[in-house]
């Protein structure tokens, strides 16, 4: 058999569509779909016989080869995994999740239709910064909130709102990048107002901040730096000091918190970090935070202040465009609800529940999930409940280091790389790390029912290694 008979044994396509295999697969998938797979197998094939290839033709691999492809690109992209790492707000993982009330709360707006912008009581048209302003107000004390897209959205309409135009002074030591795109100065220009830094990277001064205020000055911005600590010599002026200047001045303070804490965390353990609510105790005439940091709720940026500050907020042309969806909103409101009694807050926001989990419910998991392992995967693996740390994630407390309880898994004999390997590309995907050569998988960010789902994963990666070992 030559190229050419080789070439001449190809079926056409609409021959090949009518193979006995053919007719399940177009019933499942798009006729669409299913053409695309089998003229790309068809080309790969045409291209294998050109470049020498002296293979024959076989139409069972064939269809082998397009029912692959096929259930390939019908395979969600945007599905869920199981956290196993202890780094509570993984930002590539989402961030934080839902409470089981918010989320029952977003399919039930999601699926049917809902009092967005419908007042029921009066049948006329309502506003949809009703759902969560009288809330935040309560929860921060502040006088008026709104809540946008996210937090970075919050902080560029904050400024385009009050310093377009004109100019907005922070310090050097608050030139914050968040997340790879997030930069101050960025959302600065972008916002339209002239960026004026003073002080230097560790200390900043409140004489810094008086000399820079002049005539074109619209805003005193304080930036949380989220992320980052700088140790050792520092100085931040404080956010009441920043108001009782802006005020002498006529010009108002606002302050990206960042993280979204609502309750004082100390009492569990945690570092300090100001709450929304003290930064409007302090007086700053508006503060801006992230809804799915250590707030717990979906992601949103939430803007709370003084009434007529946002209300030039909310009828800003910008407003439109960063302005939430109801299923957002419906998340949002149902966490901010929890948060009136913060006891419940504790129990119910997963975000918080992780972050507060005591050492004994922490020993009680790890065994549990230790004691679930079953025989394939402990035959290859030392397994040990051991101490580790859990990380709050999101940029949120960077030095916090939360003290919990893990199960690791030594390569002995097979190599912990390719078991988190296998976990990862496992159905469900389980995320997992590895430190210092042992695959540690920390039970605090898992649910009760995913315990059981990580040792069945487990028992399934490690016989998926296969018996190379
Ligand atoms: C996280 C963070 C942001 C960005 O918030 P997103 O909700 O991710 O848009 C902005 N400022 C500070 C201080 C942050 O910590």
């Amino acid at each position: 058999m030559d190229n050419a008979d080789r070439l001449r044994a190809l079926p056409k396509i609409d021959d090949a569509l009518r193979y006995p295999r053919m007719a399940s697969l177009l019933e499942a998938h798009p006729r669409q779909v299913v053409l695309e797979a089998l003229r790309a197998e068809i080309d790969a094939s045409r291209a294998a016989i050109l470049a020498g290839s002296a293979q024959e033709f076989d139409p069972e691999r064939l269809m082998a080869a397009v029912t692959e492809r096929v259930e390939g690109a019908a395979q969600r992209s945007l599905v869920r995994v199981i956290n196993a790492t202890g780094i509570i707000v993984h930002t590539n993982l989402g961030r934080s999740i839902l409470s089981d009330a918010a989320a029952a709360a977003v399919q039930e707006v999601a699926a049917g239709y809902s009092t967005l912008e419908y007042d029921v009581a009066s049948g006329s048209r309502g506003s949809r910064h009703t759902h969560v302003e009288e809330l935040l107000c309560k929860l921060t004390g502040a006088e008026a909130a709104m809540a946008v897209n996210n937090n970075a959205a919050a902080v560029m309409l904050g400024i385009a709102a009050l310093a377009r135009g004109g100019e907005a002074i922070v310090s050097r030591g608050q030139l914050v990048e968040i997340g790879g795109s997030f930069r101050i100065p960025d959302i600065m220009a972008e916002s339209g107002a002239t960026m004026v830094e003073v002080g230097a990277t560790n200390k900043t001064h409140l004489r810094d901040y008086e000399k820079a205020i002049g005539p074109q000055t619209r805003l005193l911005l304080k930036v949380h730096s989220s992320n980052f600590r700088v140790m050792g010599f520092t100085e931040e002026v404080e956010l009441s000091e920043l108001v009782t200047l802006g005020a002498t001045h006529g010009v108002p303070v606002f302050e990206d918190q960042g993280s979204g804490v609502l309750i004082d965390l100390r009492p569990f353990g945690l570092p300090y970090e100001p709450t929304v609510g003290e930064s409007v105790a302090a007086g700053a005439a508006l503060v801006s935070c992230s809804g799915d940091k250590l707030l717990g709720g979906p992601q949103a940026g939430i803007l709370v202040g003084r009434t007529e500050i946002i209300a030039r907020l909310k009828s800003h042309p910008m407003a439109r465009a960063l302005r939430l969806d109801k299923m957002t909103l419906a998340a949002l409101e149902v966490t901010l609800r929890a948060y009136l009694d913060p006891q419940r807050a504790i129990l119910e926001i997963p975000t918080l529940r992780m972050l507060t989990m005591s050492a004994q419910d922490s020993r009680a998991r790890a065994n549990s999930l230790a004691e679930s392992i079953g025989p394939e995967c402990k035959a290859r693996f030392a397994i040990t409940v051991q101490d580790g740390i859990a990380r709050a994630g999101g940029g949120s407390l960077p030095l916090a280091e939360i003290p919990t309880v893990v199960v690791s898994l030594a390569p002995a004999p097979a190599s912990v790389v390719d078991l988190e390997a296998a976990l990862r590309l496992g159905s469900p995907s389980v995320v997992a790390r590895i430190n210092e050569g042992r695959l540690v998988l920390d039970p605090r960010t898992l649910s009760e029912h995913e315990i059981a789902l990580v040792a069945s994963a487990l028992e399934r990666a490690s016989a998926s290694l296969g018996s190379e070992v």
